[in-house]
């Protein structure tokens, strides 16, 4: 099914001969605030200037992260950890939300040091490869074996200590999203599959799509209950009732996106028709969101894919 689903995507492409735009600008999230938010006296969120966020559980056999940052950032990210209370314990298992470089950065320095690397499946396929992206032509390279996940699943798991963790597979962001739940503190880590802040980044090289943010955001939501706290890569902390709004919003864009696919309109014409204009305001420029939304359509509705 993974290699099915990259197959169709170029074949997409490929058969409907689109003329990818020129670069534009990447959708980020404002810079981080520098510092860590408590969650619980064992659970943190880190926070570095310029790296996605970090969840920390400091726990009585050691720490346990969710995401590690980039290359780039990972020695500032391990500092940070460090520093928290009981933090300076050795980290016994990595959490890859996605294969993203912003969360993978520090795979190999701690399965050097032993620690498991648990990913579902096919984000352990993306990281064993080098990717391309049609977007604006960056270039990621393969992790090298020790790097790559050294224990991954399918749909989900349980740890030892009680943390649970699963398969996003509605592909909200890549087609290897997971979630980790921390029951006793009520948090749960989603990566990119729901952003705090600015509109997504739909990854659709790697099987996200528009439709798939609608699915995950409310597969979050029967993990979730109304007290959780919902911690993504980019962004403040979600509570349940922010993602019900996420829900209705992305619901109402998909929808009218749908609507333009099926007249037979371009992805230039979708951004054209303002399909977001009412949550501008709130969320800023949405182009570039619209423009990768709709392509992520094609792939994944297109009668000719
Ligand atoms: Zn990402």
């Amino acid at each position: 099914m993974h290699q099915t689903r990259r197959q169709l995507l170029k074949t997409a492409f490929a058969t409907t001969g689109i003329v990818l735009a020129a670069p534009a600008l990447r959708l980020s999230a404002a810079p981080d605030i520098a510092g860590n938010e408590k969650l619980a006296d064992d659970l943190y969120i880190v926070r570095v200037p310029g790296e996605s966020a970090v969840v920390a559980h400091t726990g009585s056999d050691g720490v346990l992260l969710v995401d590690g940052g980039s290359a780039a950032g990972s020695a500032a990210v391990l500092k940070a950890v460090a520093a928290l209370p009981n933090g300076s314990a050795k980290i016994h298992t990595l959490f890859n939300t996605h294969w993203h470089p912003e969360q993978t950065g520090s795979n190999e320095k701690l399965a050097m040091a032993g620690a498991a690397i648990i990913a579902q499946e096919n984000t352990r396929l993306w990281l064993t490869q080098n990717i391309t992206w049609p977007y604006h032509g960056e270039k990621f390279k393969k992790l090298p074996r020790i790097a790559q996940p050294n224990k991954t699943f399918y749909d989900k798991g349980t740890l030892d200590s009680g943390i649970r963790y699963g398969y996003i597979a509605d592909a909200a962001h890549t087609d290897g999203d997971l979630y980790v739940y921390f029951p006793r503190q009520n948090v749960l880590a989603v990566g990119d599959a729901a952003y705090g802040e600015g509109w997504p980044f739909v990854d659709w090289w790697t099987g996200g799509w528009i439709g798939g943010i609608v699915g995950g955001l409310q597969r979050i939501q029967s993990v979730a209950n109304k007290d959780t706290k919902i911690v993504p890569a980019h962004g403040p902390v979600l509570s349940y009732a922010d993602i019900t709004a996420q829900v209705d919003m992305y619901g109402t864009i998909y929808d009218r996106l749908v609507q333009m696919l099926n007249k037979g309109h371009s992805p230039t014409e979708g951004v054209e028709a303002k399909p977001a204009k009412e949550f501008e305001a709130k969320m800023g420029n949405p182009d570039e969101f619209i423009r990768r939304s709709f392509e992520s359509l094609w792939a994944y509705l297109s009668p000719d894919a």
